[in-house]
């Protein structure tokens, strides 16, 4: 059955959505809203990340060990470059693919010639550029850095989301103005979330007119190309390859879900081996067409931070650089696919005021199945396409929304269960008002018939146990006829009362007293035989003929005639009892009215 409910309930439970969602949206400019949000996110992104170990790429790390191990051959970092040049030798040799030096080698140092004529010949280091924060002004106020920028820069599309740097810090000349277009100076720029958490990278930079990959896009090709965009599909472009960006031009990062996907070394052992100190047994098959990445972390530098710990920024560029190469970025957040989940939350929020039957239990069914159906989508989005959504909104605003509505639904039910009990109340007053009533005669307030032979029924059984006699007693008034005829019927029944209350205040206060019908009543007297019932009788017969009626046509007076019966095992029932004591009332009304007749007497009488 639906009950509809009346009052503003309905209304409140409409409003209560919209409240929600304005409180909710206020709250999403808050930075515990932002911090949150992120929270779910990356758990999100690591409960359908896979484990992933990236086998053709290697980060080689200038870490503490290596400085220590290291410090009796080549003396205290920085390092002559020769060293780099000898392991440049070494891992070309070794049939790796590219090294990337992640180190900034922007001033001239001793063994840059080595180091130059090493890049020279095999044409596969790739180096970093950076904003001036690591460098000294000097570098980039140089005469020649602008056509420099210009002659190193790639093409990029002018629809294409950049991150703009205002200086950009290049490496030495030397190093890198070798092969015609050659792709070999990628940007390594710092880009932290508000908790200072890397989440995403800038895809390409514009310093000036000039634009830069970032070092991961860089290493996707070996000649400098034409960075394009695609507005409708929202992916960059570079050659035959897609990969989604954001607003911003950022690569959202697919962290897998071990935080050991790189595989990493450290530089000490490259060294030795570069130098003929030490040859490890796979050397051959080890580097065998894998990208390198050579970075400090000595120190405690180049440390950053990520959903999966901190890690070298090298082996996050690393992480990035497979994310391209593979094709796992995530892509950001949509429109269309938030404003569908924020549906599937608000919609039966909405719809429930009117097609529910509002029950606390439906409530809860509703608001578990929106919130499993908003992290359902959100999952199956994620898993099949990378795509993610904003999922901390929706299920904040289905919340909020079903606790608004618990508070009216509560004071509903309040209000619900306080009528259902006045209700009972009443009921129980009526109940017990129609039991008095159908027991009671409702002219006289004594007890009616039906309700007398249930009194009877149950001395009876009494008797049966215990013996002990009792008397019963019917009593008509005399000559009544007459008063209805000379006085008129009300005043008829105001003697029937005033008699009753005669009998009431004559009897003992276990005696039962009713009105038989008419003007003729009984009396049942416990415990009291014939002869000791009379003395009672007698003085309820006495007061009864001396009352003053005081009527307004004056004061009247009525006498009764009563006749008695003792009750005994031969009886058996109400019915030959009440027929007996009929009898001796006849003949009280013969003996001339006003009088007593016992049964016993008839009985003696005939005998
Ligand atoms: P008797 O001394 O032989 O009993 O004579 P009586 O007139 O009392 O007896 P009868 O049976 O002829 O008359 C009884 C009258 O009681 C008849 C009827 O109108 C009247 N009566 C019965 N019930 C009521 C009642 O509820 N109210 C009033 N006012 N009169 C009633
Ligand atoms: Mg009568
Ligand atoms: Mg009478």
């Amino acid at each position: 059955m639906i009950k509809r409910i009346s009052g503003k309930e309905p209304l409140l439970l409409a409003i209560a959505p919209i409240v929600a969602c304005w409180l909710i949206l206020v709250l999403a400019e808050t930075s515990l809203f932002k911090k949150m949000n992120v929270w779910l996110q990356d758990t999100q992104q690591y409960l359908f990340a896979e484990e992933i170990y990236f086998d053709d790429v290697v980060f080689i790390d200038i870490d503490d060990a290596s400085l220590f191990e290291l410090e009796p051959e080549l003396g205290v970092w920085p390092y002559k470059r020769d060293v780099y040049a000898q392991v440049l030798d070494y891992l070309t040799e070794k049939g790796a693919d590219r090294i990337v030096f992640d180190l900034l080698l922007s001033e001239t140092r001793e063994g840059d010639q080595a180091l130059a004529q090493a890049v020279k010949q095999h044409q596969n280091a790739v180096f970093i550029a950076s904003s001036p924060v690591y460098a000294s002004q000097k570098q980039y106020q140089d005469l020649n850095h602008q056509r420099l920028l210009e002659q190193l820069s790639w093409q990029a599309s002018p629809q294409l989301p950049t991150t703009p740097l205002k200086k950009l810090v290049l490496p030495a000349q030397e190093f890198i103005l070798r092969a015609q277009n050659q792709a070999n100076v990628g940007v390594v720029d710092v880009f932290v979330d508000q908790d200072g958490t890397f989440r995403r990278l800038p895809a390409v930079y514009q310093v000036g007119e000039s634009y830069f990959p970032s070092v991961p896009l860089l290493l996707q090709q070996k000649q400098r190309g034409k960075l394009d965009f695609d507005h409708e599909q929202q992916t960059l472009i570079l050659g035959d390859k897609h990969w989604p960006i954001d607003e911003k031009g950022m690569l959202n990062i697919y962290f897998p879900r071990n935080a050991n996907s790189v595989l990493s070394m450290s530089f000490y052992p490259v060294v030795e081996a570069a130098r003929g100190v030490f040859k490890p047994d796979n050397e051959d098959e080890f580097f065998q067409g894998k990208t390198v990445f050579i970075s400090s972390s000595a120190f405690k530098s180049d440390l950053v931070n990520t959903p999966r710990g901190m890690m070298s920024g090298s082996y996050f560029l690393a992480i990035v650089y497979q994310n391209l190469k593979h094709n796992l970025l995530l892509k950001a957040p949509k429109p269309w696919l938030d404003q569908l989940l924020l549906t599937i939350a608000l919609l039966p929020l909405c719809l429930f005021p009117l097609f529910f039957h509002h029950t606390p239990g439906r409530h809860l069914l509703l608001l578990i199945g929106s919130a499993a159906t908003i992290w359902g989508l959100n999952s199956a989005f994620l898993a099949l396409s990378a795509q993610q959504s904003t999922l901390l909104l929706p299920l904040l605003i289905l919340g909020a929304g079903y606790f608004l509505q618990s508070i009216v639904l509560a004071k509903l039910s309040i209000q619900r269960n306080e009528s259902l009990s006045r209700k009972a109340q009443h009921l129980k007053e009526s109940n017990e008002e129609l039991a008095v009533a159908a027991s009671t005669d409702a002219l006289t307030q004594l007890l009616n018939r039906r309700a007398f032979l249930q009194h009877f029924d149950a001395q009876i059984e009494q008797y049966q146990r215990d013996k002990q006699p009792f008397t019963v007693a019917i009593m008509d008034l005399d000559h009544f006829k007459s008063v209805n005829d000379d006085y008129g019927h009300d005043i008829g029944d105001q003697v029937l009362r005033a008699f009753a209350e005669v009998v009431s205040s004559s009897i003992r206060q276990h005696d039962i007293a009713a009105r038989w019908g008419g003007e003729e009543f009984v009396l049942l007297l416990p415990d009291l035989q014939e002869a000791q019932a009379f003395n009672i009788l007698d003085s309820l017969r006495q007061n009864t003929s001396n009352r003053e009626i005081v009527t307004e046509q004056g004061t009247l007076k009525v006498t009764v005639s009563i006749g008695v019966v003792q009750f005994s095992e031969a009886l058996n029932n109400a019915e030959d009892t009440i027929a007996l004591a009929d009898k001796a009332l006849y003949k009280a009304k013969d003996n001339g009215r006003n009088c007593i007749c016992l049964n016993s007497q008839i009985a003696e009488h005939k005998a």
